[in-house]
């Protein structure tokens, strides 16, 4: 079995909802909604702001982010990761120069996956001591340009990867005077295919992975891409890495994939025992799950946190190893709980369906170019009313979008209270990642604008795409 379904659920669309009544409609989930949102009557608040203040304020669609939220989700990592940990916040979950501010504040390092995203780090002024750069087709001008910056690690995807990187040390080396080790090293992990796909609450490992990402160990490039690395003396191996997976709660996946790196790490230092005071980190990469519903179960970051550490100190005495560091790449974890959608409803139609089953489409004003994860992942959300409470009995409820397309589903199944009507607002929870990072201009909406709110404030960290942003690139 695959451990996820990939891609969008085209064709039928099943009638059987699996949502679950909620007890009261008007009630948000701790688990499931930032920790500043609450509802004492009528509408909801996040960090003091009334939803409706904030939909007259900047219109909808609109995306608030409770930064408390975000900042304590940081601190969580960096407590539970302690100081024998580097937690590195994954980019392209979502990223702003606000965001990159707030990182560097709260002490995490950062995680780029193209000359974009690193970009933005630089121009915000986030240390390069501590930005990796990861991906699995690196261009010769991401590469320099990462070189140039004085980045903390490149992590190493390819053998074309490889020759890229030493042509690259060869010039420092040239620029340097051409002298005996006076050029500085380029900083290098390996990102590994360890065998292991992980989701949620089961992983699948194989020898052989059918994926573009890193080098195979079962294959046996592993150990040559590291030979290739070790005999560039412009490089130097810093660390081992590997990614699962996504939206995992269980850490068996790790604990398989801390197994067969530390194998790895094993074999590299019986062959050079040399490189085992450089090589320093084991990255056990991002994916670490929320919950969208309150059906999710996420342990929380210092219960995993312990597993992991414990995981990867087990392997390393069993294999008689030092420990290593233990670096973390979460995105979605930090960023995505503390953001909620908030659309206006515009259309409500009730659709009767086989069996005298009504599902009532509630269309909001924006869908698939602001959160594409339903239709490409098919993901949950949960959804409420939050431009006030409601008695209402509850009604089956799909949320879509404005978009010209029958997948355009924001929400598939949810209830939401019966009176719902036209002008209501709805919030959709934990946004925060891969929705705006994701978002388009699908029949030319203009993006919605990011809203910071904090103790009781508000403050556009994006603004609202305008009719000139949608125009930019004509050539007339
Ligand atoms: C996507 C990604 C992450 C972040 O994943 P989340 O599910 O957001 O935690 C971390 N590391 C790598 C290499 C990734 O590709």
């Amino acid at each position: 079995m695959r451990a996820h379904p990939a891609g969008p659920r085209h064709g039928e669309i099943p009638v059987d909802h699996t949502s679950v009544v909620p007890v009261d409609l008007n009630d948000l989930d701790p688990v499931v909604w930032p920790r500043g949102a609450r509802r004492t009557t009528g509408a909801m608040t996040l960090a003091g702001n009334d939803v409706r203040d904030l939909a007259a304020q900047y219109g909808t669609p609109l995306l608030a982010m409770d930064e408390q939220d975000f900042r304590s989700r940081c601190q969580d990592f960096a407590d539970a990761f302690g100081a024998a940990g580097d937690v590195h916040y994954a980019a392209k979950a979502f990223l702003s120069t606000h965001i990159v501010n707030w990182l560097a504040q709260e002490g995490l390092a950062l995680d780029v996956c193209s000359a974009g995203e690193l970009a933005l780090a630089l121009r915000a002024d986030f240390p390069p001591a501590k930005i990796a750069l990861h991906g699995s087709n690196k261009s010769q001008a991401e590469l320099e340009m990462a070189v140039d910056a004085g980045i903390g690690a490149i992590v190493v995807d390819s053998y074309d990867e490889i020759a890229r990187l030493a042509g690259i040390a060869e010039r420092l080396h040239l620029e340097s005077g051409g002298g005996n080790g006076s050029a500085r090293r380029i900083p290098v992990m390996i990102r590994i295919t360890v065998g292991v796909e992980a989701h949620t609450h089961e992983f699948i490992a194989t020898a052989h992975e059918d994926q573009k990402f890193g080098f195979s160990l079962a294959g046996g490039d592993a150990a040559e891409g590291v030979r290739r690395i070790v005999a560039c003396s412009g490089l130097e191996l810093i660390g081992l890495h590997s990614h699962i997976g996504s939206q995992i709660f269980d850490p068996s996946g790790f604990e398989v994939s801390a197994h067969r790196l530390v194998g790895l790490l094993k074999t590299i230092i019986k062959t050079h025992p040399d490189l085992a005071a450089s090589i320093t980190t084991l990255d056990l990469g991002g994916g670490l799950g929320i919950a969208y519903t309150s059906t999710d179960t996420p342990p929380p970051v210092d219960a995993m946190a312990k597993s992991l550490t414990e995981i990867v100190e087990r392997e390393c005495q069993a294999a008689g190893l030092a420990v290593p560091r233990i670096a973390v790449e979460p995105g979605r974890a930090i960023v995505g709980p503390g953001t909620v959608t908030l659309y206006e409803v515009g259309t409500i139609k009730d659709v009767h369906l086989d069996g005298g089953v009504v599902r009532k489409y509630v269309s909001i004003d924006g869908g698939m170019s602001d959160n594409i994860r339903t239709a490409l992942y098919d993901a949950d959300y949960t959804a409420v009313l939050a431009s006030r409470s409601s008695d209402a009995p509850a009604a089956r409820c799909r949320v879509v979008g404005k978009h010209c397309e029958s997948g355009d589903i924001v929400v598939r199944d949810c209830y939401l209270p019966a009176d719902i009507a036209v002008g209501d607002l709805i919030a959709v929870a934990a946004t925060g990642a891969y929705c705006y990072s994701m978002a388009s201009n699908y029949n030319r909406l203009p993006r919605p604008p990011l809203v910071a709110v904090i103790d009781g404030t508000s403050r556009q960290l994006l603004r609202r795409e305008t009719d000139d942003d949608l125009m930019r690139l004509e050539t007339w």
